[in-house]
C-alpha cells in the first residue's frame, strides 16, 4: 500500500516525500524531471521517470503497483512565464492531472491531494482571503489550477473520487537540517533570489512594482514554510483516509510580507547588504494576497511552526550557503 507523489522531486514534492519515509510510509514517486532533481529523492522512495500524461508509462505503473492515495504536485507553477507561454500550462497542468484521474478511476484509487494556489483567486475583494472569496484567476496558472479543482469536484460526483486542494500562498524554507531545499533554474522566487544575492551570485533583486496599493508601494504576500505546507498535506490525506469529505484549503500563515520586507529580513539575517533596484511591475502579479487558514487549523488540525517571515528564511538561507550551486555537486 504505497503513496504516489507527482512531482516527487520537485521542491515541495521532495520535501513531502521525505516526510512521508520519515512517517515510514511506502512512497512511489512520478517526475519528468523537467524542473525536479533525481537527487532530491534518492531517500527510499520508488522512482519512475516520467509524464503523467503518458497513458502506456502511468498504465505501467498503476498495474504493477498498490496505490492506496496521491498527492499530486506535478505542474507548472510560474505566473510570469504562464502569462507569455498560456499553452504550456493549459498542456501541461490541465492534461496531466486529467490523466492521472483516468488512471485513478481505471484503478479504484479513491484518494487525492491537489497542491493549488492562492493564485485561484486573482484579485481578492476581501484579506485575509477565505476559501469562499471569489476565483477570477489574473493569470493562466491560476486559472489551469481552478480548472482541475473544477474536474476534481466534477470527478467525485461521476466515479467517487475524493480530494482536497490545498491552495498555497507564497512557499518558502527548506528542510531544517539544509539537505534539500529549493532549487530551480532559472530561478524566479524572490527568497531564492534575494539569497541568491547575499551568496553573490547575483548583484541586486529587482523589485518588481513599487506602485501597488499597499503600505509600502510593492507587492504583499503570505509566506509559509515548506515543512509545515508538507505537514498539511499528510493531515489532509489521513483525513481523507478517515473517510473525510471533500475540501478546499487555504494554506498561508495569515500575515502579509511585502517584497520590501522580506528583502529587509534577508538582510538581518545573512548580515549581507543586499542591493535592491526599482523594476517594473510584472504582469499577472495581485497587490495582496493573505491567507486566512482557519479551515485548515479547524477541519486538519494544522499549526504552522514557523510563523514568521524570517524564520522562513532562516532555513532557506542554510540550504542555499551550503548548497550555493543546489543540487549541483
Ligand atoms: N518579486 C520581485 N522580484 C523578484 C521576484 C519576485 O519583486 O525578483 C515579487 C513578485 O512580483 C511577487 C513577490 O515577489 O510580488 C513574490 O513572487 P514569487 O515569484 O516569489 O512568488 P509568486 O507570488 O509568484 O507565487
Amino acid at each position: 500500500m504505497a503513496i504516489l507523489v507527482c512531482g516527487g522531486a520537485g521542491y515541495i514534492g521532495s520535501h513531502m516525500v521525505k516526510l512521508l519515509l520519515e512517517k515510514g510510509k511506502e512512497v512511489i514517486v512520478i517526475d519528468n524531471l523537467q524542473s525536479g532533481h533525481r537527487i532530491a529523492v534518492d531517500l527510499g522512495a520508488k522512482f519512475f521517470l516520467g509524464d503523467l500524461r503518458d497513458e502506456k508509462f502511468m498504465d505501467i505503473i498503476f498495474s504493477e503497483n498498490k496505490i492506496d492515495g496521491i498527492i499530486d504536485f506535478a505542474a507548472d507553477s510560474l505566473v510570469g512565464e504562464s502569462m507569455i507561454n498560456p499553452i504550456k500550462y493549459y498542456e501541461n497542468n490541465m492534461m496531466g492531472t486529467t490523466s492521472l484521474l483516468k488512471f485513478m478511476v481505471k484503478y479504484k484509487v479513491k484518494n487525492i491531494v491537489f497542491s493549488s494556489t492562492a493564485a485561484t483567486y486573482g484579485e481578492p475583494k476581501n484579506i485575509p482571503i477565505l476559501e469562499t472569496e471569489l476565483t477570477i484567476p489574473t493569470n493562466p496558472y491560476g486559472e489551469t489550477k481552478l480548472g482541475v479543482e473544477k474536474l476534481l469536484k466534477w470527478c467525485e460526483l461521476a466515479y467517487g473520487i475524493k480530494y482536497t486542494a490545498l491552495r498555497y500562498f507564497n512557499v518558502a524554507g527548506a528542510y531544517p537540517t539544509g539537505e534539500i531545499g529549493e532549487d530551480h533554474n532559472p530561478e524566479t522566487h524572490l527568497i531564492p533570489i534575494v539569497l541568491q544575492v547575499a551568496l553573490g551570485k547575483r548583484e541586486n533583486v529587482g523589485i518588481y512594482g513599487t506602485d501597488y496599493n499597499t503600505p509600502d508601494g510593492t507587492c504583499v504576500r503570505d509566506y509559509v514554510h515548506v515543512m509545515d505546507l508538507v505537514d498539511a498535506h499528510m493531515k489532509a490525506l489521513e483525513r481523507l483516509e478517515n473517510g473525510g469529505n471533500s475540501e478546499i484549503y487555504n494554506l498561508g500563515n495569515g500575515e502579509g510580507f511585502s517584497v520590501k520586507d522580506v528583502i529587509e529580513s534577508s538582510r538581518e539575517v545573512t548580515g549581507h547588504p543586499i542591493p535592491a533596484i526599482l523594476s517594473e511591475r510584472r504582469a499577472g502579479d495581485p497587490s495582496i494576497l493573505v491567507a486566512s487558514s482557519e479551515k485548515a487549523k479547524k477541519e486538519l488540525g494544522w499549526e504552522p511552526q514557523y510563523t514568521t517571515v524570517k524564520s522562513i528564511i532562516e532555513t532557506a538561507w542554510k540550504w542555499h550557503k551550503s548548497n550555493p550551486e543546489g543540487y549541483k555537486k
